[in-house]
């Protein structure tokens, strides 16, 4: 018997192809109808017998086209017309709102194909793309999403690109960016001062350049990147030092997955991720007979790897040989990575011999995805190109729209509305002002793309982030409400609302800097409670930070303080600290001159490896704690350094002046480095276990949800995990956003959305 029903469907459904996928699907199961776009998502009338109306419904959901996002489907039966044919109706443009913006996705196989193939009009065109593929996010302007509020508003589609963009059968159907050869952007060569350099062949040009050992600089997705051949040791080491870059590890792509398994151990998962249309960096371990430089990653078992995704980057792999490039962000030590030309030349001519550049503009800076594999699970660390803007559903409903701001570094912002969190690309440190630019550009870009105007703005407690001072500023002159919400309690919500927990937990938060709520400087925290609120039940007991940033930046400093304060009389720096430095600072913790007070798990991981004698300063954060943590891999779980638990109230404090002496011990008597470093790893899991099984006493909770920049440390993570498990606990970590700062604005959306 003939039905009708209407369904409707949201999410991220326009402009990614669903339409005429709908329509197909149609035809094919023989039903009669209508698809149109509405505000949000789309509507569909379809008429037929039952069996195939149900084949059609999972079939809408189950083969939907790669780049759609199903958020909700919900029919209801109408009467049925007497419709048998199926069409595609114009938008319902009374209601036609904006159309959400999907990511940045790797170019598609059918593109590729077109790519390489000779007898196509698109053959060796570095900027082909489709409706399955190609540039989103980082070429939008404003909304709704159409080629006019695209950087692709300056190229007028020639006659053919506009029959394919019009015809629903085409595979490149209302694709904003299409683009050919006759039409579309094209490539320039610049020198390294800027001017453009009469070439024929743009990318053999560079391709040969890098082959000879220069250095170029390339215009991707979402900025630019440093490219040379990655098994050139002199190029690489000439790259680090003029990018004043001294340690941090640089990614390199390879031209496919073959390739990546000659450099890295390569699991299933890993693969996957690798080849995964987001294509972000994943990190892999390094095979020790990977034939590629130490200066890539020194120090460093891991490697972190990408795939091609743009048809620029198999062009120019492709005119290497497939040989590994090193391609690393596009700025000098931490900045922003440059996205235009002028600013590319002004900031990188120092760096780069030569720049493969295009008249495509980037308008939102989207750097790589840096993520990796713990256990089988995806685990992020940042999540930017290629996940952006996509929408994590809660497990809640927010009140109000509401925009959470982030914290100060790894800064990422989140717009909630009804149970979505939007999260941004990453925008990196905003005490760099153009970070902090585009941080405010982009937050009314997502404003605009999502039709959000927030009521409520969360911000983190610490009045001096540039995010708190932009939150407060602008809640005061729009009217609008503001939340405070404090670091670590974020960091516990954002992992609760991953797994969707409403219930009470057991928090650990552990980190390297976090404003608390006694003024002081948090970083190893046990909290209780949930979205509402939270107890500090347990935390570290609080050290002098000689000199504060500058503790972090110098560990030796910390390992000073921590000496001091267990009264232990050794000197570990002999011969390695001035005496004159050493002095000065051992005076600045008696006076308590510019000493804040800190509880920080991660000045604890630097004290450590200044104590143990590898690394008394450090070029970027965490760097001492991963060198500690390889370290202690090399060994085989060991005994524990012992440390005690005073319960004065309201909160447990944990004393490892007892471990510091220890630790003293070991090192007086010679016992290896890497041994000291696991018993510290193992010490930090009986601490852990020891304070959840206080808790789960006194509060019967048996969830605890583990956060904070410090378990990037996947040693530390697994075996926490391992010994929690054991234990009888429920334990979650993240694995849609990072566990640093990065995830911080989903925790506070988490939060507003319960107070
Ligand atoms: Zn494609
Ligand atoms: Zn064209
Ligand atoms: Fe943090």
């Amino acid at each position: 018997m003939t039905q009708r029903r209407e369904i409707v469907i949201q999410g991220t459904v326009q402009g990614v192809g669903f339409r005429p996928f709908v329509h197909a699907l149609a035809a094919e199961l023989g039903l009669g109808g209508f698809v149109l776009n509405r505000s949000g998502g789309v509507r569909i009338e379809i008429e037929g017998d039952e069996p195939q109306l149900e084949h059609f419904l999972r079939r809408v959901v189950a083969d939907a086209p790669p780049l759609a996002r199903i958020e909700s489907l919900v029919w209801s039966a109408v009467p049925p017309r007497g419709e048998s044919v199926f069409r595609i109706e114009e938008s319902d443009l009374a209601g036609a709102g904006p159309v959400a913006v999907a990511a940045d996705a790797a170019v598609c196989d059918d593109c590729l194909r077109e790519l390489f193939d000779p007898g196509d009009r698109r053959f060796g065109y570095p900027f082909l793309n489709c409706t399955n593929c190609g540039p989103r996010l980082t070429i939008v302007t404003g909304a709704p999403y159409d080629r006019a509020r695209t950087t692709m508003a300056g190229f007028a589609m020639c006659p053919e690109c506009r029959t394919e963009y019009e015809n629903p059968a085409d595979r490149r159907f209302h694709a904003q960016p299409t683009a050919c050869p006759v039409c579309g952007p094209r490539l320039s060569v610049l020198d390294e001062a800027g001017a453009v350099l009469a070439c024929a062949d743009p990318i053999g040009f560079v391709a040969a350049a890098i082959r000879e050992g220069k250095i170029a600089a390339m215009k991707g997705l979402g900025g630019y990147h440093l490219v040379c051949a990655a098994g050139d040791a002199a190029a690489v080491a000439r790259l680090r030092r003029r990018k004043q870059r001294d340690d941090k590890p640089f990614a390199v792509m390879v031209g496919d997955l073959a390739g990546a398994g000659e450099l890295c151990i390569v699991t299933e998962a890993e693969g996957r991720l690798l080849t995964s249309r987001r294509r972000p960096i994943v990190l892999l371990r390094r095979r020790a007979d990977a034939a590629l430089p130490e200066e890539i990653a020194p120090h460093n078992p891991l490697l972190g790897l990408m795939l091609p995704y743009t048809p620029l980057h198999y062009l120019l792999t492709r005119a290497v040989d497939n040989a590994p490039l090193v391609m690393t962000s596009g700025n000098r030590s931490d900045e922003p990575i440059a996205i235009d030309e002028a600013d590319a030349v002004a900031r990188l001519g120092g760096i780069a011999d030569l720049f493969l550049a295009h008249n495509r503009p980037i308008h939102v800076r989207c750097d790589d995805s840096v993520t990796r594999v713990i256990g089988g699970v995806e685990t992020p660390i940042r999540r930017s190109r290629g996940y952006a803007p996509e929408a994590l559903a809660m497990p809640w409903s927010m009140g109000v729209p509401t925009l959470a701001v982030g914290g100060q570094l790894k800064n990422t912002f989140a717009l909630g509305s009804g149970r979505r969190a939007i999260l941004s690309h990453h925008l990196g440190d905003l005490d760099h002002y153009q970070a902090f630019r585009a941080f405010t550009r982009d937050i009314t870009l997502y404003e605009q793309l999502f039709s959000l105007t927030p009521a409520c703005i969360v911000h983190d407690l610490h009045p001096d982030y540039a995010s708190t001072v932009y939150a407060r500023q602008r809640a005061a002159k729009e009217g609008l409400r503001a939340i405070a919400v404090q670091h670590h309690h974020a960091h516990m919500a954002s992992c609760m609302a991953e797994h969707g927990l409403t219930e009470r937990v057991i928090g650990v938060t552990f980190d390297g800097t976090g404003y608390g709520t006694d003024g002081a400087i948090w970083g190893g925290e046990f909290l209780v409670g949930d979205y509402r609120g939270f107890d500090r039940a347990a935390h570290f007991r609080y050290l002098p930070m000689p000199g504060g940033e500058q503790a972090a930046r110098h560990p030796w400093r910390m390992a000073a303080a921590y000496l001091m304060d267990a009264g232990a009389a050794c000197d570990p720096f002999e011969g390695r600290q001035d005496i004159a430095a050493l002095r000065n600072i051992r005076k600045m913790i008696e006076r308590h001159f510019n000493c804040p007070m800190t509880s920080s798990v991660g000045r604890l991981f630097d004290a450590i490896a200044s104590l143990i004698g590898i690394r008394d300063s450090v070029t970027f954060e965490g760097q001492a704690a991963m060198q500690l943590q390889w370290l202690a891999s090399h060994e085989n779980p060991d005994t524990a350094y012992p440390f005690t638990l005073h319960n004065p109230d309201p909160a447990t404090q944990i004393d490892v002046r007892p471990m510091i002496a220890a630790v003293v011990q070991d090192v007086g008597t010679g016992v290896p480095a890497a041994r000291i470093a696991r018993r510290f790893h193992c010490t930090l899991v009986e601490i852990i276990a020891g304070v959840c099984g206080t808790l789960r006493t006194t509060t019967q909770l048996n969830t605890v949800v583990l956060s904070g920049g410090v378990f990037m440390n996947s040693l530390l993570a697994a075996q926490t995990r391992l010994r929690l498990d054991h234990e009888g606990f429920r334990v979650y970590s993240h694995t849609a956003v990072p566990t640093n700062d990065g995830g911080l604005c989903l925790g506070q959306l988490a939060v507003a959305a319960n107070v």
